[in-house]
C-alpha cells in the first residue's frame, strides 16, 4: 500500500520521532503551527477516524503521555489536540494521525491554532525534545 505514515513508520522515509510504543508511532509534523507541533499516528493502518471502531482508543494513551513529553520538554503551558477526519474537515494524508500541538502564553488562543509558521527552527526545536 502506497501511503506516506506506513512508510514513515516503516523507516523508510525519515522523520524526526519524538515517541514510539507497541501501538503508535510519533514525530513532528513538517509545516507545523507551533513549535513542537507533533502528529501521533496508529502503527496499524487506517484511513481515518471512522474507519475502525477502536483505533482512536488505542491511540489515545500514547496522545496522553506525547502531549506529557512535549509540555515538559518544551515548557509549554497548554497544548491542543486535533483530528481532522475526512477531505472536507482538511484531513490530508489518509492515515488516521492525532495533531498534539504545543501552546505558548505569547500566541494563546483557538483562533490562532491552525496557522503554520515558517519561522519555527524545527531542529532547535526536536534537539530540546530528545535531549
Ligand atoms: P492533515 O491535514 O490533518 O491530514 O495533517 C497532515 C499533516 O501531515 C500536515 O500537518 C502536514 O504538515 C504533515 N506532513 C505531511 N508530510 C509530512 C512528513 N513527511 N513528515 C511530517 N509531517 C508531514
Ligand atoms: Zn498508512
Amino acid at each position: 500500500m502506497d501511503c506516506l505514515f506506513c512508510s514513515i513508520i516503516a523507516g523508510e522515509i525519515p522523520s524526526k520521532k519524538v515517541y514510539e510504543d507497541d501501538v503508535a508511532f510519533a514525530f513532528l509534523d513538517i509545516e507545523p503551527f507551533h513549535a513542537g507541533h507533533t502528529l501521533v499516528v496508529p502503527k496499524r493502518h487506517t484511513a481515518d477516524l471512522t474507519s475502525d471502531p477502536t483505533a482512536f482508543a488505542e491511540l489515545a494513551p500514547s496522545v496522553t503521555k506525547v502531549a506529557e513529553l512535549l509540555k515538559e520538554k518544551l515548557d509549554a503551558p497548554a497544548l491542543n489536540v486535533l483530528v481532522n477526519s475526512g477531505e472536507v474537515a482538511g484531513q490530508s494524508v489518509f492515515h488516521l494521525h492525532v495533531h498534539v500541538v504545543p501552546r505558548y502564553a505569547d500566541n494563546p488562543g483557538i483562533a490562532g491554532m491552525a496557522r503554520r509558521d515558517p519561522d519555527i527552527d524545527v531542529d532547535a526545536v526536536y534537539s530540546k525534545i530528545i535531549g
